[in-house]
């Protein structure tokens, strides 16, 4: 067997190739380090690649029945499904996740999210308007061409289908960019796509930086659809690029999301869902309630038992069975938490739990991204800790004393994603969502999703909505008819 790492190809036209300048970048896996595999460092040259092969299928793609659309990316869902174990080893490999967390929650949900639209686009409705006896409108929502997709690491096939699903589902062909750090199940999701069937070039995907490959597709006038998902800073570019465009933009942005925990709550689901929203994923889920905020009378007792829960998160090696806690992506994330942790002690903060990198779990991970679950106190609520997204394994707790305290402090940042808010109070609950400016307000629980509903961000967290009928009418484009009768 050969020792050279495995070289991911490109996908594009149905083909996997090579990058037309043949260079590639390392593929580093969090928990070791290392190098695994290769990644190819595309430039536009392969983005004009794509764009051609795109152009090509679009014709005969959006004139193909929906039951047809349909019936492939049922079976590229029960395909992904069948190779659950190898999809869920890629993604826990690539992205320093625990096997168990991708393989319970990434790799099912992907191949929900290629389910829910392929049967959504069986049951659209037109709309038709009459105009008082003068005419008849009705509106034709059609496809809109070629749709560039731009994905980041923390979720990668999660995010990428939730993408490209509704995208070729509407009939569009798609330029899909992975982020060069996680790569590899975009990769095998193109082995699956050609085995169910996907015509050659409706979904062709382009590996490489943001800055060569990113840039170009934002760029290229043949791609009228965007839909990026990532930082604040880099969506502010892509906004940049394609407003003298005129593109049709969406922006999944960062959060830093307030998880609100009233005295009447019930404590234990409270510290429960608290802890999920707080370390899952090592922190690396834009949707983590990274400000915590505690009723004064909950507080200490909340604050006791939530840091020793927290300290009982087994930290370890991805692919083993009682990992909890997993690595961080890079070293760069790595960097960046190990930054915010210092800047809280010197803002004031009191480090609670955790705060400095652990010992390395076993010998293959030596030098793998570490760092433990890390609880911080006593920090004003408006320090940077608390301002800016920090994206990792590290949160704060900050008491309040009423209701229009804590929705303050909810809404005093820039970003507006999402919440939970944790209260047996009904009243209470409907009067501190409707207050809060998140574009998801979750209620006694967190992360549960339904495909159906509007998902995205308010404020610098993002522009437009994904989700059931809103990617249904994001990625067509409404047409008016209007016979005079
Ligand atoms: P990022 O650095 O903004 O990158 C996101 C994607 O954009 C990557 O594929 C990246 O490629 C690419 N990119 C970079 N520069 C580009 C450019 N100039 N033009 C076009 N594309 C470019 O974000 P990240 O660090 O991967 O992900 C973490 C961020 O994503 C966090 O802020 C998190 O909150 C956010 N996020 C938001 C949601 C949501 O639904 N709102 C969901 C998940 C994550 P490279 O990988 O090569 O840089």
């Amino acid at each position: 067997m050969s020792d050279e790492p495995f070289q991911i190809r490109n996908f594009i036209d149905g083909q996997f190739i090579e990058p037309v300048g043949g260079k590639y970048l390392d593929n580093i896996e969090p928990a070791t380090g290392k190098p695994y595999s290769q990644v190819p460092d595309s430039d536009a040259r392969d983005v004009e690649l794509a764009v051609s092969a795109a152009e090509k299928a679009f014709g005969d793609w959006s004139r193909t029945p929906a039951a047809d659309r349909s019936r492939i990316l049922l079976r590229i869902a029960d395909l992904i499904e069948r190779d659950l174990e190898k999809f869920a080893r890629a993604e826990s490999i690539d992205t320093g996740k625990p096997l168990s967390l991708a393989r319970s929650l990434d790799i099912p949900r992907a191949a929900s999210n290629f389910r829910f639209f392929a049967t959504a686009i069986l049951h659209t409705e037109n709309e038709a308007h009459v105009t008082d006896g003068i005419a008849f409108n009705y509106t034709l929502r059609q496809p809109r061409g070629i749709a560039g997709l731009i994905s980041p690491w923390n979720l990668p096939l999660y995010l990428l289908s939730w993408k490209i699903a509704p995208a070729i589902a509407c009939g569009n062909t798609a330029i899909a960019k992975p982020s060069e750090l996680t790569p590899m199940t975009a990769y095998l999701l193109c082995e699956v796509c050609r085995e169910a069937g996907l015509p050659n070039g409706v979904l062709n995907i382009v590996h490489g930086t943001g800055p060569n490959v990113g840039a170009a597709v934002t760029a290229h006038p043949k791609i009228g659809t965007i839909s990026f998902t990532g930082g604040t800073v880099t969506g502010r570019k892509v906004a940049e690029t394609c407003a003298p465009m005129f593109k049709k933009v969406s922006l999944e942005l960062g959060g830093k999301n307030p998880n609100i925990v009233f005295a009447d709550a019930d404590q234990d689901a409270a510290i429960a869902g608290s802890l999920r929203s707080s370390f899952a994923n090592q922190g690396q889920v834009c949707l983590c309630g990274s400000r915590v905020f505690v009723e004064r009378p909950a507080y200490k007792d909340f604050v006791e038992r939530f840091v020793e829960k927290a300290s009982q998160l087994r930290l370890g090696d991805p692919l083993e069975a009682t990992t909890d806690q997993g690595a961080i992506v890079s070293k760069t994330q790595l960097d960046k938490v190990k930054f915010y942790v210092d800047l809280a002690q010197q803002e004031g903060g009191t480090i609670a739990l955790g705060g400095a990198a652990p010992k390395p779990p076993n010998e293959r991970c030596q030098s793998g991204y570490f760092f433990p679950p890390t609880v911080i106190t006593d920090l004003p609520v408006s320090c940077r800790v608390n301002r800016e997204e920090i994206f990792g394994p590290v949160i704060t707790i900050t008491p309040f004393d009423d209701e229009e305290e804590v929705i303050g402090y909810a809404n005093d940042t820039d970003y507006g994603l999402a919440s939970s808010v944790w209260t047996q109070n009904l009243n209470r609950a409907h009067r501190v969502a409707e207050k809060i400016h998140t574009g998801t307000v979750w209620v006694n629980c967190w992360l549960v999703r339904d495909l159906r509903v509007p998902f995205g961000g308010m404020k610098q967290s993002g522009v437009g909505r994904e989700g059931g009928e809103e990617a249904l009418r994001f990625f067509t484009e409404p047409k008016n008819v209007c016979i005079a009768t």
